[in-house]
């Protein structure tokens, strides 16, 4: 039986946001899908199609028209990334990070850190990331170390974060860094745009990953690295809740990722049952094999339909936080199951590195953990129910 999935369609989709996922699906099929295997297994940054997907005008352009981006909103983002995860999560990974974090700068930054930070990267001359994770903790946002002191009108960062994309090859990162110790936990962070040539910050990769191995992340080392008062977005003290308000949006396009790849398992497990023959007949001719299908269907649909009802409330502020946090939970779940189920239906081939299949199944234990673990997801979603 011929596949006739239509797995990512349009429908659910608000109509203001189906040209550009049109965009993104088009250019995910020209430059994406088919560089996937090779990105995937060499590990390199894959310049070539972030720069492409610039000329396509994909990249960064949630940045405002104001400061030369498109303006797109949360539902639209959320659109281009189920298309572009579909086609390889650590390609898309890269290509959403080009502009990851300076939303903030977007919402909280002066009109002279805009132009000078933020339209840089609208206009695709930079790229640039957000550093919160440190070695030693990442869940626990009110308890970072990297500390950001004041002296004279500069301020100095010492301290070390990790698994930060695009700590090497960004131009600038928002960081989070701690400029008070009071007894309120969440009073005592700031943010700050550090440019990566900054005397003081070093940054080199982590080291191999299994998964989404065509994205690249750093371990960044602030040794007395000075920045002047100006780069302090917003105002001091306010980085814990600049950083919540922004997870609460952004969580809400993880889910797209979790989307996107459980998309990609089932397409690809469906393909290969059909194809495949055993006892004299399909192995998709068996019903457990059907109803195996039938349930990544199911939860799959279920997923889609949560996940861009909660991008209208996020981008309505109708409670963001609890819609995200459901949203990213249960996408990226259904994620994991369907690779599980996917793997599963290949039978040995399950194994080969080359298979789709198999680097779905490595990818999709990264939305799961990314922009909080889904344990922190479940604090949040039970805390925010009962409000
Ligand atoms: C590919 C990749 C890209 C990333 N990119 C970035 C980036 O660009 N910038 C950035 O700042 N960070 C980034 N991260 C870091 C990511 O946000 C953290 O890995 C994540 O927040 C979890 O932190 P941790 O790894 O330190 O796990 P920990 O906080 O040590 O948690 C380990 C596990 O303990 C359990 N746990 C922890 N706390 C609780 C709790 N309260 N209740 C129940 N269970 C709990 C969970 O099972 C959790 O998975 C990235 C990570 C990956 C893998």
């Amino acid at each position: 039986m011929a596949s006739n999935l239509e797995l990512l369609s349009a429908d659910v989709v608000p109509e203001y946001a189906r040209g550009v996922k049109q965009e993104a699906r088009e250019f995910a099929a020209e430059h994406i899908a088919p560089n996937a295997e090779e990105y995937f297994r060499t590990g390199e940054y894959p310049w070539d199609i972030l720069e492409a997907g610039m000329d396509a005008g994909l990249i960064a352009q949630d940045i405002s028209e104001e400061y030369g981006g498109r303006g797109l909103d949360i539902v639209e983002v959320l659109a281009i990334a189920e298309e572009f995860y579909r086609a390889d999560a650590g390609i898309a990974l890269t290509l959403q990070l080009a502009s990851f974090g300076a939303e903030i700068m977007q919402e909280y930054g002066t009109e002279a850190q805009k132009e000078k930070f933020l339209r840089p990267v609208a206009e695709n001359d930079q790229i640039t990331g957000l550093a919160v994770s440190e070695p030693d903790i990442g869940s626990d946002l009110a308890g970072m170390t990297t500390t950001a002191d004041k002296d004279g009108d500069e301020y100095v960062l010492n301290g070390e974060k990790y698994w930060i994309g695009n700590g090497v090859e960004a131009d600038w990162v928002t960081v989070y860094a701690k400029t008070a110790d009071t007894d309120d936990r969440y009073l005592n962070y700031s943010m700050f745009a550090v440019p990566t040539d900054a005397a003081g910050y070093d940054a080199e990769h982590i080291p191999e990953k299994m998964g989404m191995r065509a994205s690249k992340q750093a371990h960044i080392v602030f040794d007395d690295c000075r920045v002047p008062e100006e780069n302090l977005i917003g105002t001091e003290g306010g980085g814990f809740m600049m950083l919540a308000d922004f997870f609460n949006h952004g969580r809400v396009v993880v889910g797209g990722h979790g989307l996107g790849l459980a998309a990609a398992a089932l397409e690809e497990a469906w393909e290969f049952v059909h194809e495949r023959e055993e006892f004299g007949r399909h192995v998709s001719d068996f019903q457990a094999v059907q109803h195996g299908l039938a349930d990544m269907r199911l939860e799959f649909e279920a997923a889609r339909a949560l996940n861009y009802r909660a991008a209208k409330k996020v981008r309505d502020y109708e409670n963001p936080g609890l819609w995200a946090a459901m949203a990213k939970t249960k996408s990226t779940e259904v994620a994991v199951e369907n690779a599980q189920q996917g793997m599963q239906f290949h039978g040995g081939r399950s194994n080969l590195t080359d298979r789709r299949i198999a680097r779905v199944y490595r990818d999709v234990r990264i939305p799961v953990i990314y922009e909080g673990a889904n344990e922190i997801q479940r604090n949040l979603i039970y805390r925010q129910s009962g409000e």
